[in-house]
């Protein structure tokens, strides 16, 4: 059932989605999105100058430099453009890496995959499974000792994370 087992890395055609930051910004109506997207224009509005290069260009923040590479605060983390819930606390570990790095999605369905091989590399790039923004990538057989030995290394600034004692303080402890 893993995603590398199956439909990522087997399947060379998922990358059909072109990159973002190669579009000259032009208009595309006859473009495929989720209904949930929104126009480029509004979300160079809405969101800060490096919210919008990472979520919207699928840029990378500076390691060690995020908000949250190395918070253990308790909590739920949103996804920064549409507030969808992606990870929880309870599955980021600390890979010292500098970037939150968690080993499961809050669920499945929650995020999406695709084959990511600019920058050289062969990677697996993660993105909100509601709007379709860019959150990180996702890697395999690090050895961090976690239960699915994954690593999914996520932009601080494409999440938000709202503390469990804001929510609901009813969930026990393991
Ligand atoms: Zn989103």
């Amino acid at each position: 059932m893993s995603i590398f087992g199956n439909s990522i890395f087997g399947n060379k055609a998922a990358d059909a989605v072109a990159n973002p930051a190669a579009d000259s910004g032009a208009a595309r109506p006859d473009e495929q999105a989720p209904a949930s997207q929104k126009t480029d224009a509004q979300w160079r509005e809405e969101l800060t100058p490096e919210e919008y290069r990472v979520l919207r260009q699928a840029g990378t923040e500076r390691p060690y430099t995020g908000e949250y590479w190395d918070t253990h605060t308790a909590g739920v983390y949103q996804c920064r453009a549409c507030g969808t819930e992606l990870f929880t606390s309870n599955e980021k570990f600390d890979s010292h890496c500098g970037w939150p790095s968690f080993w499961a999605p809050l669920a499945e369905g929650k995020v999406r995959y695709i084959h990511d091989r600019t920058m050289g590399m062969d990677r697996i790039e993660v993105r909100c499974g509601t709007c379709d923004s860019h959150l990180g990538h996702v890697f395999e057989g690090e050895g961090y000792g976690t239960p699915t030995d994954q690593r999914y290394c996520i932009n601080s600034v494409s999440l938000r994370l709202v503390p469990r004692d804001t929510a609901d303080s009813a969930t026990a402890e393991g």
